[in-house]
């Protein structure tokens, strides 16, 4: 195992933002991310955990301690009956596609979203009223001491982009999931119909993390947030997206500040327009946490 001084953490995450780590690895197996565990208790540093880095805001000062990107590895993917077990550190698109050759389909729904299985279990990653963790049946998690549990899906309390996992030092490392037979070819057709969809409504040529805010119940944050007269809006090279309000887009050279001194300006103008506080979906990671 390798372990890096001050690597910078902007070259792994999709809003090309964010200061060095501490120390940095990444991981191939389970057993690696026990030994990454071991090296930081040995040395007394605190742990994070990325995935593909793409629902990530990381402060410019960086994150102290070890942290460790999961989503290099950990990418094996097999099917057992009607199941699918999957490493945390496979993409999305790749499970889907995958999912897609064996006739196993449910996933479409998150064609393209970016993004590791490790991140969209913590997150429950959706679209279009759907969500991954209705498809869980376990999820394989770490301690940060190494030790393994599985968590049953009626346990995860998975709700709108919220699991048990959020704030809590445990790793996800495997995970289970239960989809149903279909014609592959009806699989392939929603996955077009869903990647069609983002192309004409997301700013997917400039560096983001995605949508910035929650949907408020029964609202969308992104027609409040025009309403509120933000489209456009810019602090340094952070700007409110032109073609989708709910995305914060990285013009060249914005920092962790800039984004963060818009989120408020935002949720201000929103709140004075709507009377509606927006929670950020965006994980701004300042300290070292998973
Ligand atoms: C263009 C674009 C479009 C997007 N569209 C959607 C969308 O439609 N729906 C949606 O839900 N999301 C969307 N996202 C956000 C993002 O893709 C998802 O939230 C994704 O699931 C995050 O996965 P990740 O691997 O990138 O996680 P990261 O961004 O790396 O991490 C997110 C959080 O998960 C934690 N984490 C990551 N891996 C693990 C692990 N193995 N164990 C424990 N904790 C872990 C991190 O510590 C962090 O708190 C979009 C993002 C972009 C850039």
């Amino acid at each position: 195992m390798k372990y890096f001084k001050k690597e910078l953490l902007k070259k792994h995450t999709s809003f090309k933002i964010g200061g060095p780590a501490e120390c940095y690895c990444t991981v191939k197996t389970i057993e690696d991310v026990k030994q990454a565990l071991k090296y930081a208790n040995d040395k007394k540093m605190a742990v994070s955990v990325i995935g593909a880095g793409t629902n990530l805001l990381i402060s410019d000062d960086g994150i102290k301690g070890l942290v460790i990107n999961i989503s290099r590895g950990l990418n094996g993917i097999k099917i057992e009956d009607d199941k699918i077990v999957v490493g945390s550190g496979v993409m999305l698109q790749r499970l889907i596609r995958f999912a897609a050759k064996k006739s196993l389909g449910g996933l479409e729904f998150l064609a393209g979203v970016p993004g590791s299985v490790g991140g969209a279990i913590l997150m429950n990653a959706g679209a279009w009223g759907k969500t991954i963790g209705k498809y869980v049946k376990s999820v394989k998690v770490l301690d940060h001491n190494g030790n393994e549990k599985i968590i049953l899906r009626k346990d995860m309390g998975f709700a709108y982009r919220k699991s048990i996992l959020q704030g809590v030092e445990q790793i996800v490392v495997e995970v289970v999931l239960k989809l149903r037979k279909m014609k592959k070819k009806t699989i392939e057709q929603k996955i077009a119909e869903f990647v069609g969809k983002r192309k004409n409504r997301h700013p997917l040529g400039s560096p983001n993390c995605g949508s910035v805010f929650k949907n408020p119940e029964g609202k969308i944050a992104a027609i409040l947030i025009e309403d509120a007269g933000c489209k456009g809006m810019r602090i340094g090279d952070a700007q409110v997206s032109m073609k989708h309000a709910n995305f914060i887009v990285n013009l060249g050279d914005a920092k962790a500040s800039d984004v963060v001194k818009l989120i408020t300006v935002v949720q201000g103008k929103v709140k004075t327009k709507h009377r509606i506080k927006l929670e950020p979906e965006v994980k701004i990671m300042v300290e070292s946490k998973t």
